[in-house]
């Protein structure tokens, strides 16, 4: 993608000579797929954030898919997730024929709100419905979610915690590094160009358990195993595999994660970056009638998104704001349109006003322009752009 148009889009992919290099080595090397880069990969990527294993897969919604199943998530099962997310953190339950349900975010952080978690736990336990096997909080925009809480119900209501990090390799809540699954069972990262680092498509599910790593790496192809000591049958021979249970072909490419093994040294300062980005919106945009991001001091964005609420009697709504911003050449987004609100998930039974805060925050929110790359002069041409809008 070129950026020779006036167009600002709100994510863009960083990609160096080194990357390139790196994925035309790959090319002429022996393996295409399933040789030594892959598990480089896996394990820098484990190391950085101090998990014990870490399997690469095509996509976050593969890791999400591949780390449901791991835990024994199937018919029967019950999932919870933020209705502020992208599809995938819901869907992963639904492939596994699991029932799917969401709790209601938070309205500072826009994140799952671990009040409304209890509430809604006990309620159900009060009604004798049931309760949820697996909760799958998403850190949006990079920002974590309150981990610490949402662990201890976890202990006091028996459910597994999956951590849909896909905004948030870098962050850190507290002294946890997001990856490491302090809180939680498996942590899932996306790599799609406009996450934090790319391998083009792919993904990742990083976990403590080698037991739970052994599954979905078995998940990741087909189910299969070539371990003697997995197998049902004695070994035929040296070509013998069993497939033991239903997978998938989920693996990533060797030149993917070629990319991604260069992508990831330059994460710190790409991180940093944001952060100066965002400081620099949030002194020129205060004044503005918007409500900006949440930073706190007990945890570290990875600033993934930055999304500003529109305010009831600004001189332009949300979507007049995005429609003036898009004919300026500025490529603002709206995170999320509540899942719930989709025909498909409406078909299941959930209706408008079922999350009132997560309806509420869609009705106001743009994400302007956030990537590593995006320029001093760009930015100021979008801050501009808002102050004429807005004022
Ligand atoms: C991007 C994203 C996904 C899906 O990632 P893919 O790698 O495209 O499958 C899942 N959850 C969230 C919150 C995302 O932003």
């Amino acid at each position: 993608m070129s950026m020779s148009t006036a167009t600002i889009p709100y994510g863009h992919q960083s990609i160096s000579d080194d990357d390139v290099a790196a994925v035309v080595a790959v090319l002429r090397s022996d393996f295409l797929t399933q040789g030594p880069v892959g598990p480089r990969f896996e394990a820098a990527i484990a190391q950085a954030c101090g998990a014990a294993h870490g399997v690469a897969v095509n996509s976050a919604t593969a890791a999400l898919h591949v780390a449901c199943l791991a835990l024994d998530v199937g018919p029967g099962s019950l999932v919870w997730t933020s209705p502020n997310t992208f599809l995938a953190s819901a869907n992963c339950a639904r492939y596994c024929g699991a029932g799917i349900d969401f709790v209601d975010i938070d309205p500072h952080s826009h994140n799952l709100c671990p009040q409304a978690l209890r509430t809604k736990l006990e309620a159900a336990r009060a009604a004798g419905r049931p309760l949820p096997d697996v909760v799958i909080p998403v850190h949006f925009a990079g920002q974590p979610c309150e981990m610490a809480a949402i662990h201890a119900l976890g202990q006091e209501f028996g459910f597994r915690i999956i951590e849909d990090a896909s905004h948030a390799i870098g962050a850190r809540f507290g002294d946890s590094r997001i990856g490491d699954c302090r809180y939680s069972d498996i942590v899932v990262f996306s790599f799609h160009p406009v996450k934090i680092i790319t391998t083009a498509e792919g993904g990742m599910a990083l976990t403590q358990d080698a037991k739970l790593a052994r599954r979905m790496g078995r998940l990741r192809s087909h189910g299969m195993t070539r371990d003697p000591a997995e197998m049902v049958a004695p070994t035929h021979g040296a070509w013998y595999y069993e497939q033991i249970e239903l997978g998938f072909n989920y693996r990533m490419t060797e030149l993917q994660a070629a990319l991604g093994l260069s992508q990831l040294q330059r994460l710190e300062p790409w991180i940093e970056r944001r952060h100066r980005l965002a400081d620099t919106y949030d002194r020129e945009l205060a004044a503005l009638p918007l409500q900006l991001p949440q930073r706190r001091a007990d945890r570290f964005s990875a600033l993934h998104l930055y999304v500003v609420l529109v305010d009831d009697g600004a001189p332009l709504d949300r979507a007049a704001l995005f429609a003036r911003m898009r004919e300026a050449g500025v490529g603002v987004n709206v995170h999320y349109i509540p899942v719930h609100l989709q025909p498909d998930y409406r078909r299941l039974g959930f209706a408008a006003g079922d999350f009132p805060r997560a309806e509420a925050y869609y009705q106001r929110a743009i994400s302007l322009p956030m990537y590593a790359a995006l320029t001093d002069p760009d930015q100021q041409r979008v801050i501009n752009l808002l102050r004429a809008a807005l004022t």
